[in-house]
């Protein structure tokens, strides 16, 4: 008996767009589908575990990790102090092998590149805020960055929009229910076939 092969379900946005929210939610309708776990140098918060929420591990072994090539993508997400994140390729492949439908919160770029090396398997879904103007007035909203702080959030976060065109799909969240809604039928129509 041959296994069908699984999918990967990509899911990324600009901070401050509520990806987890609408990622938990749809996570609850569809127990079948898995959370993927990366690796990560970021410290581990109390309530996480170890692969569960993350692999942690040390910056020499994310570096070794990099030069074996053993990472579909990695970055450096500026937004966390720098840690650096990365996707196992033997985690992917494995659970693609057994027929598993996986989840990924990542970034947007890590997004972009897991798409391309997986065309076929994966569906990529970009989560935007209701507008560049939400996100800039909640960015500015903050009052605790010096001008030049904003200006560059400014900056990343409107590049960051630009590259919500490489997506499959967009869902604006502007409602959470109806956001929900949209991600349902997404998954429906590429995923689940109905
Ligand atoms: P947190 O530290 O709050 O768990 O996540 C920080 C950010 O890293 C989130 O935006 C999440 O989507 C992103 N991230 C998590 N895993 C990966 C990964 O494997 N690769 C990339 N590129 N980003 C990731």
């Amino acid at each position: 008996m041959t296994i069908q092969r699984g999918n990967l379900i990509i899911v990324a946005g600009p901070s401050g767009a509520g990806k987890g929210t609408i990622e938990n939610a749809v996570m609850e309708a569809y127990p079948d589908i898995e959370f993927s776990v990366s690796v990560t140098t970021r410290p581990r918060r109390e309530y996480e575990v170890e692969g569960k929420h993350y692999f942690f591990i040390s910056k020499d072994e994310f570096l070794q990790k990099i030069r074996n090539d053993e990472l579909v993508e990695w970055q450096e997400v500026y937004s966390k102090n720098g840690h650096l994140y990365g996707t196992l390729r033997s985690y992917i492949d494995d659970a693609l092998n057994e027929g598993k439908r996986l989840l990924l919160d990542i970034d947007i770029k890590g997004g972009i590149k897991v798409k391309q090396a997986y065309p076929d398997e994966s569906i990529s879904i970009f989560i935007e805020p209701p507008s560049r103007e939400a996100l800039e007035q909640r960015l500015l909203a903050r009052g605790t960055d010096s001008k030049e702080q904003i200006q560059i959030r400014l900056e990343r976060a409107s590049e960051e929009l630009d590259l919500g065109q490489l997506f499959d799909y967009k869902i604006v969240n502007s409602d959470l229910e109806d956001a929900v809604q949209n991600f349902k039928k997404l998954l429906n129509e590429n995923i689940y076939h109905q």
